[in-house]
C-alpha cells in the first residue's frame, strides 16, 4: 500500500499572519523525501471544534497524519486533550514524566510553574515520543482505520527533533516503494541556462524525475529515482551534470555554500577575513552560522562610509575620489587592507549600491564589486542585480562567497 499523509498545523498566530507556517513546509519536504506524498495540508485555529472537524474530514486514503502546535502549557493549548478524547482515551497524570520535566527546568534554572503539571498528563491511548529539547512530549495515536496520528509541539526546533529521532525511523520502516533523492546545488547560473544545458539530454535518464528550485542563492536541482534504479544511474547522472554544469555546482546534498568554504579553508589550512560594505555584515553572519568556522574565520568588518574604509582598511582617499566607493580599485584595496591588518592569508571584500537610491547611469542600483584574495590568486568581479535592497544584499553575499569558493 502506498503511504499518504496529511499535515495539520494548529495555531491562531498562523491564521493571524504573525507566524509563518514553516512547520508544514518542512514536514512536507521530509515526507516527500521519504516517498510519502502529502495529500492535504490544513491550517486551523486553536479550538476543539476545528481540531475535531479536521480529524473527521481526513481522507480514507490517508494513513499518516502529523499535527503540530498547541501542545504547550498555556490555556490555548488544547490539542492533546481534544485528540485524546476524540480517539476514546483520557489523560492521566504521570509522576515519572513530571519528574523528568522538573529536572529539565532545573537545568535551565527556572522555577517550576504549576502549569507544567499539565504537560505531565499523558493519554492512556497513545505512545510517548520523547522531546529531548523541550517539555512537551510528542504523541502517537493509532486510530480504528490503522492510521498513525502524530502530535508534535509547534516550536520548530522541537518538532524537527521529535520527527528526526522518533517519527522518521518509524516511517522509513513502512512498506512501499523507496526512492533516492540526489541534490545538486548550483549558483551563479540562471535556471534557464541550466535548462538549456541539461534538459534535452535528460531524455537519456527517463527513470529520473527532475525538479528545479531557484532562489536568490542559486538553483537547486533535485533528482528523484526509484530506490532499485538509483545505484545504477547514480554515477552516470553525476558525470553528466558535472560535464554540463561544471563548477556552477558547489555541492551535492543540502548544504550551504559557507559550509563548503569552511571545509575548503580547513583543508587548505588558510585563514579568512572579510571587509563588507553594502552587505552590512551578512557575509560574516552567514559564515558564522557554520559550526567550527572559528578555526579559519578571524574577523569581519563593516566599513560602510568612505571614512571607515580609509581609517580601518587603509583605502586611499585618491582611489575613492577618482573611482568611487563602488569600484574595482576600491574592493582591491579593501581586500588587501583587511588581509594585512588581520594577518589572514585569505580575504574577501564587497562594495555595492544596494538601493533604492544612489545609482547612476554608469553604476546603476545593484552594481556590486567583489574581490577575493588567497595566497595563490586574486580575482575581482562586477555583478549586476536589481531586485530591491533586501535581495540585492543576499545576492551580493552569495556572489562574493561563490567567488571565494572558486579560488579555494
Ligand atoms: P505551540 O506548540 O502551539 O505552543 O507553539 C509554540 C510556538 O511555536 C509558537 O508561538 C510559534 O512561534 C511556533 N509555531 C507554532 N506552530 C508553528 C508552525 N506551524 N510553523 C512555525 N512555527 C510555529
Ligand atoms: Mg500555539
Amino acid at each position: 500500500m502506498k503511504s499518504i499523509a496529511e499535515i495539520i498545523t494548529i495555531g491562531d498566530e498562523i491564521l493571524a499572519g504573525t507566524t509563518l507556517d514553516t512547520n508544514a513546509h518542512w514536514l512536507t519536504g521530509e515526507l516527500v523525501a521519504l516517498n510519502i506524498p502529502v495529500l492535504r495540508r490544513h491550517t486551523i485555529s486553536d479550538t476543539p471544534q476545528e481540531i475535531l472537524h479536521v480529524l473527521q474530514s481526513l481522507s480514507d486514503d490517508t494513513c499518516i497524519v502529523i499535527l503540530t502546535g498547541g501542545l504547550g502549557p498555556t490555556r490555548d493549548d488544547i490539542t492533546k486533550k481534544t485528540v485524546t478524547e476524540y480517539f476514546g482515551g483520557k489523560l492521566i497524570f504521570s509522576e515519572a514524566l513530571f519528574q523528568e520535566i522538573q529536572e529539565k527546568l532545573k537545568h535551565r534554572n527556572k522555577t517550576i510553574p504549576e502549569s507544567n503539571r499539565e504537560q505531565a498528563l499523558i493519554p492512556d491511548n497513545a505512545r510517548i515520543l520523547p522531546n529531548p529539547i523541550g517539555t512537551a512530549a510528542g504523541l502517537c495515536f493509532k486510530d480504528k482505520k490503522g492510521r498513525y496520528v502524530y502530535l508534535v509541539p509547534g516550536v520548530p526546533e522541537e518538532m524537527k527533533c521529535i520527527f528526526n529521532e522518533s517519527i522518521r525511523p518509524e516511517l522509513t520502516k513502512l512498506p512501499g516503494e523507496k526512492i533516492r533523492v540526489y541534490i545538486y546545488k548550483t549558483t551563479g547560473i540562471m535556471e534557464s541556462e541550466i535548462v538549456d544545458r541539461i534538459d534535452e539530454r535528460l531524455t537519456h535518464f527517463p527513470m529520473v524525475k527532475v525538479g528545479y528550485y531557484p532562489s536568490v542563492y542559486g538553483v537547486t536541482l533535485k533528482m528523484t529515482v526509484k530506490e532499485n534504479e538509483g545505484k545504477a544511474v547514480e554515477t552516470r547522472l553525476r558525470d553528466f551534470l558535472y560535464d554540463r554544469l561544471g563548477d556552477a555546482i558547489y555541492t551535492e546534498g543540502d548544504r550551504d555554500i559557507t559550509e563548503i568554504i569552511a571545509e575548503k579553508l580547513i583543508t587548505r589550512g588558510w585563514t579568512l577575513s572579510v571587509a563588507e560594505s553594502c552587505t552590512g555584515g551578512l557575509i560574516s553572519h552567514r559564515l558564522t552560522e557554520v559550526p567550527g568556522i572559528s578555526q579559519v574565520f578571524t574577523e569581519g568588518l563593516v566599513t560602510y562610509s568612505n571614512e571607515a574604509k580609509m581609517r580601518l582598511l587603509g583605502v586611499s582617499a585618491s582611489t575613492l575620489k577618482k573611482h568611487g566607493a563602488v569600484s574595482q580599485k576600491t574592493v582591491i584595496e579593501m581586500a588587501h587592507g583587511i588581509r594585512q591588518r588581520s594577518g589572514t592569508n585569505t580575504s574577501l571584500s564587497v562594495s555595492g549600491i544596494a538601493g533604492p537610491e544612489g545609482g547612476t547611469l554608469e553604476k546603476p542600483v545593484g552594481t556590486v564589486w567583489i574581490c577575493a584574495v588567497t595566497p595563490e590568486k586574486e580575482e575581482t568581479i562586477r555583478i549586476q542585480f536589481n531586485k530591491g535592497r533586501h535581495l540585492n544584499k543576499h545576492f551580493a553575499s552569495q556572489a562574493a562567497l561563490n567567488l571565494l569558493r572558486k579560488l579555494l
